[in-house]
C-alpha cells in the first residue's frame, strides 16, 4: 500500500490568527511536508458561501498562500495551490451530493451556526453553505488523503468526509481512500481572548481578543496581556471551570511543549503567566512575520508557486476523479 498523503485548507475569509497557526498550520510546516507527500490548499471555494466582497476574497487568497510560505511550508517538498484552479474539486463534488443525504448536511454544526448568523444579519443563507461539506469532502478525496490535519472544529466534517468515502466504495466500488483527521493535542481549539466562550475566529469582526499572525509584537503583547480571565486567584487547568486561563496555559504550552498541567504549577499569578505567553507568542511569530515581508517583495513569487502548485495537484487529482465517474456510471 502506499504512504500517507496529507491534505488541508485555509478559507480566505480574513487575516489568519494564532488559531490557524497552532491549531493547524504549524504541524504542517514542522512535520507534515517532510514525512509524507502534502497539499495544502487556499480553499477559496469555500470563501463563497457566505456574503462576501469579491476585490477582498482575491486579495486575501493570495495573501493566505504568502503567509502558508511565510510560515515555512517549502513549495519544493509540498504542493501549495488555490482550489478555484484545479477543476477536479467541482467536479467530484457533484458525484458527493448524490451520495449524501440533504439530513446530513443540515447536521453539521458549522451550517447550524453560520445560517443562524446570516439570518439574522438580515441575509439569506447561500445553498453553497449547505453543501459545503460535499466539497470539502472532494477536496479530500481528491487526492487520496490518508491524514486531514485540522483544528477541533473541522472534525465533523472530516467525519462526514469518510462517511461519504465508505458509502461511494460500497455503492460504486472500491475508488476513495479513506481519510482520518488528525487534531493535535493542545491548541485544538484556540480561544478568543476576549471571550473565552467562542474560538478565535478569522472569519470574525475584528476584535482586541484575536491575535493575527501579522500583528506587531507590541500589539500581539497587549493583546495577551489584556487577556480577560477571571477572578479566581492563582493559576490553574480546568477548560470547563476557568476557560479564560486554561486557553492562556494551552497556548503557552503549544509554545514550549510543555504540559498545561505542568505549567499550571509553575505560576503563582496570572500576571506572570500573561507575560510568558505574550513573550512566546512574540518570538513564535517572529520568524514568520520576517519571511513574511521578504516574501511580499516579490508578488510575482506567490503567484508562481500557485500556478505550479496547480499543475500538480490536478495531475495528482484528476485519475481518481475520472475513476469516480466511471465507477458511478458515467
Ligand atoms: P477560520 O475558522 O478561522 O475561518 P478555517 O475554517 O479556514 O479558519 O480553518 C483553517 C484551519 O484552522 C482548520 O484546520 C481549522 O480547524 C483551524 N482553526 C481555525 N480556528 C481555529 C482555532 N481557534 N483553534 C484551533 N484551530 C483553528
Amino acid at each position: 500500500a502506499r504512504g500517507a498523503r496529507i491534505f488541508s485548507g485555509i478559507k480566505p475569509t480574513g487575516h489568519l490568527t494564532l488559531g490557524n497557526y497552532l491549531g493547524a498550520m504549524r504541524r504542517w510546516v514542522v512535520t507534515d511536508q517532510h514525512r509524507a507527500e502534502s497539499l495544502f490548499c487556499v480553499v477559496d471555494l469555500h470563501a463563497l458561501t457566505v456574503e462576501h466582497d469579491p476585490a477582498r476574497v482575491r486579495r486575501l487568497s493570495r495573501q493566505t498562500a504568502g503567509l502558508l510560505l511565510a510560515a515555512g511550508l517549502d513549495p519544493a517538498v509540498c504542493t501549495v495551490f488555490a482550489q478555484s484552479h484545479v477543476d477536479e474539486h467541482t467536479r467530484l463534488m457533484f458525484l458527493l451530493e448524490c451520495v449524501a443525504a440533504d439530513g446530513e448536511m443540515r447536521r453539521m454544526i458549522q451550517y447550524k451556526e453560520k445560517s443562524v448568523r446570516a439570518r439574522d444579519s438580515g441575509q439569506s443563507v447561500r445553498l453553497s453553505l449547505l453543501t459545503y461539506p460535499a466539497l470539502m469532502a472532494a477536496d479530500i478525496l481528491v487526492y487520496g488523503a490518508t491524514e486531514v490535519p485540522v483544528g477541533e472544529d473541522q472534525r465533523q466534517h472530516v467525519e462526514l468526509t469518510r462517511d461519504l468515502a465508505v458509502r461511494f466504495n460500497q455503492r460504486y466500488g472500491h475508488t476513495f481512500v479513506v481519510p482520518k483527521a488528525t487534531v493535535p493535542e493542545v491548541a485544538a481549539r484556540v480561544m478568543d481572548l476576549q471571550d473565552p466562550s467562542v474560538k478565535m475566529g478569522k472569519s470574525h469582526a475584528a476584535t482586541s481578543g484575536i491575535v493575527y499572525l501579522l500583528d506587531e509584537p507590541a500589539v500581539v503583547a497587549k493583546k495577551v496581556r489584556r487577556a480577560v480571565t477571571d477572578s479566581e486567584p492563582g493559576v490553574s487547568y480546568d477548560r470547563e471551570e476557568r476557560p479564560g486561563v486554561a486557553n492562556l496555559l494551552e497556548i503557552l504550552s503549544s509554545c514550549t511543549g510543555e504540559e498545561p498541567a505542568v505549567l499550571a504549577e509553575r505560576y503563582d499569578g496570572i500576571g506572570s503567566l500573561k507575560a510568558d505567553t505574550a513573550d512566546a507568542v512574540v518570538e513564535l511569530l517572529r520568524p514568520l512575520q520576517a519571511r513574511h515581508a521578504e516574501i511580499s517583495a516579490d508578488p510575482s513569487y506567490v503567484d508562481g508557486v500557485l500556478r505550479e502548485g496547480a499543475e500538480r495537484a490536478r495531475a495528482l487529482g484528476r485519475p481518481t476523479v475520472d475513476a469516480a465517474y466511471e465507477a458511478i456510471g458515467l
